[in-house]
């Protein structure tokens, strides 16, 4: 549990990306090893925490999830404040999401600090046979905007730890 440790580091990564896209799926993964299907439209500022260790440091992630703020330009400021990764989610069988990720990071390069760790997600990999983004296209975006890159699975928990673990160790090392 998170009680009786002693916190050496508190990293804060927010989620951003259109609606519907997994970004509650996956933090319920991250944090708690849940899934639920009928997930609703997240309501309200949330974060969730989890502690995990870095090179024998003590390192508590507190993930934010928007607050069903996914329009554009509705993401408010004090959402990016203080925060030293973001994760942008697209699903994989929306290509519209996709093509939205440019839209999104010019706004997180707009509010967050210059030094942000971001790694493109595309969520939903599960759904393999519906694939609407090719890999190749992500990890061009991704080399071109200096990105790490991840395809992952909420469901199926397919690289969830990988991805939250390798922006976590990312931000460790630079800081
Ligand atoms: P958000 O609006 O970005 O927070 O998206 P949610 O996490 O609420 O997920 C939206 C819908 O996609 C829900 O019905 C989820 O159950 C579903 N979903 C989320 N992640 C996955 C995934 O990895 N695979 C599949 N097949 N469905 C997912
Ligand atoms: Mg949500």
């Amino acid at each position: 549990g998170d009680y009786n440790q002693k916190i050496d580091y508190v990293f804060k990564v927010v989620l951003i990306g259109d609606s519907a896209v997994g970004k509650t799926q996956l933090l319920a993964r991250f944090s708690r090893n849940e899934f639920s299907v009928d997930s609703k439209a997240t309501i309200g500022v949330e974060f969730q925490t989890k502690t995990l260790v870095i090179d024998q440091k003590t390192v508590k992630a507190q993930i934010w999830d928007t607050a069903g703020q996914e329009r554009y330009r509705a993401v408010t400021s004090a959402y990016y404040r203080g925060a030293v990764g973001a994760m942008l989610v697209y699903d994989m069988t929306k290509r519209q999401s996709f093509d939205h990720m440019a839209r999104w990071l010019e706004e997180l390069r707009g509010h967050a600090d210059k030094n942000i760790v971001i790694m493109l997600i595309g969520n939903k990999c599960d759904l393999g046979s519906l694939r609407a983004v090719p890999t190749e296209d992500a990890q061009e975006f991704a080399e071109r905007e200096n990105l790490f890159f991840m395809e992952t699975s909420a469901l199926e928990s397919t690289n969830v730890e990988t991805a939250f673990f390798t922006i976590l160790t990312e931000i460790y090392r630079i800081i």
